[in-house]
């Protein structure tokens, strides 16, 4: 399986550009060790697996897709790859994606940007396209990436593969470069919903290295999988079926509410009315925590340290200066900005107010329904170069995963059909660790 991986991105790579490393002698190395008689069989025995290029494997280079970090070998393991080696995965490489994980794109990424397996022209989503494209193409069984504000789901919806996004708290986050470390979620992005189980089921789990790691019980997500959702109750938010959705988008989801009610479903609208709110309130929140996480890329500690500094502070400045590309530079001066002294109460505070609405939006809605189901994403995915230009054309194409993550509860995105040649999601989204609700659906659906 190794081979086979390494030979599909030999023939493949060079177009989709999902891959920043590859772990060729060590996958070797390890896929001998795992085909010797007598090795320990772990629930992803031998199987190929992609990383995203934000989350930390010891002596694999981890770059974040920036420059700053162009030359940083991690001296430890994420706990999510230690898991994975844990259970027998073997890691082929680490996935291209926006530089620190902002963007939705993949045009961000400051080494090369990622293709759509299903049309080259038109980008993978982002911030985990690396991933998803990976997936898509065939290049590895399946892979990880970071869901913040829709990094996992949206790109899954582009490439027509499965994206989970956790609840917050269930996968511990030690080892994910931090974005915005009350959203960040590390999931699986698989081919299949079965798929997503078997490597949910093994990187979930309290972890004493992230102190916001959840102390639940995990239950048996593959064993949930019954096919059975007769009677489940599913709210519609009206706000994701609106204005700005592309009618085909919205006609294939229509299409697979009735997929969910031939199995036994019942279906109706709902509202979750400060969804309006979200995606300001997301940027305010996530530029914030992220102005101050990306604080620690001083060119002291790690990556690239600038040249010829007249001083400290010209050492800071030129090696934030020339390390940074330009949307990570915007996101750290508006958050800067919005934590500024003066500002603080006006955007930061209020901004931590709208959430608790937004989050009460879905408490309510989970009183009545099992889940909630809607599209992944406004629209198919578009050509590269044609948002580029416009950020706030593109913050918008995470409309319908933001308020998700502003609430922390999790959400899967699987492939519901096709508009114009390219994949469409569908987006299922639970109570608070409540995957297992998510994931029978999915996979009843599928
Ligand atoms: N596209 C969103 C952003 O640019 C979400 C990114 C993410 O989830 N990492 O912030």
């Amino acid at each position: 399986l190794t081979e086979a991986a390494y030979a599909r991105i030999a023939e493949t790579d060079e177009r989709i550009g999902a891959f920043l490393t590859l772990n060729e002698e060590a996958a070797r190395v390890r896929a001998a060790e795992l085909d010797q008689a007598g090795a320990a069989k772990g629930l992803l025995h031998a199987l190929p697996a992609g990383i995203k290029d934000n989350i930390v494997t010891k002596g694999l280079r981890t770059t974040c897709a920036s420059q700053f970090l162009s030359n940083y070998d991690p001296i430890y393991d994420a706990t999510v790859s230690g898991k994975l080696q844990d259970a027998g995965a073997v890691t082929i490489g680490k996935l291209n994606m926006d530089e620190f994980a902002m963007g939705g794109s993949n045009e961000n990424s400051s080494f090369r940007p990622v293709r759509n397996p299903w049309n080259t022209d038109y980008v993978p989503g982002g911030s985990s396209g690396g991933s998803a494209a990976a997936v898509a193409a065939g290049q590895v069984y399946f892979a990880l990436g970071s869901d913040t504000g829709g990094s996992i789901r949206q790109p899954a919806s582009y490439c027509g593969v499965v994206g989970l996004k956790p609840t917050y708290g269930l996968v511990s986050r030690f080892g994910l470069v931090a974005f915005a470390s009350s959203l960040d979620a590390i999931g699986p992005i698989t081919k299949n919903v079965e798929d997503a189980a078997y490597v949910l089921q093994t990187i979930a789990g309290h972890d004493r290295m992230d102190s916001t790691s959840a102390d639940v019980s995990i239950p048996d997500y593959v064993g949930s999988l019954s096919g059975d959702i007769k009677g489940m109750r599913i709210g519609v938010p009206k706000e994701y079926m609106g204005e700005g959705i592309d009618p085909k988008v919205k006609e294939a989801v229509l299409a697979a509410l009735r997929v969910l009610e031939d199995l036994g479903a019942t279906w109706e609208e709902v509202s979750l009315p400060h969804t309006e709110y979200a995606v300001a309130t997301y940027y305010l929140l996530a530029s914030s925590e992220a102005s101050s996480n990306l604080a620690r890329f001083d060119g002291v500690r790690y990556g690239v340290r600038a040249d010829d500094p007249d001083n400290l502070i010209d050492l800071y400045r030129k090696s934030r200066s020339q390390g940074f590309g330009q949307e990570v530079k915007r996101r750290i001066m508006l958050g800067t900005y919005a934590l500024s002294s003066g500002y603080y109460d006006a955007y930061y505070l209020k901004a931590q107010k709208v959430r608790t609405l937004i989050k009460r939006d879905f408490d309510q809605a989970f009183e009545k329904y099992d889940l909630l189901v809607g599209p992944t994403a406004p629209t198919t995915a578009f050509r590269i170069g044609e948002q580029i230009g416009d950020p706030l054309t593109m913050y918008l194409n995470d409309i319908v995963t933001i308020p998700v993550s502003l609430a922390g509860v999790p959400a899967i995105s699987v492939p519901c059909g096709f508009a114009d040649g390219l994949p469409v999601g569908l987006q299922l989204i639970g109570k608070p660790f409540d995957e297992s609700t998510v994931l029978r659906a999915a996979h009843a659906y599928e």
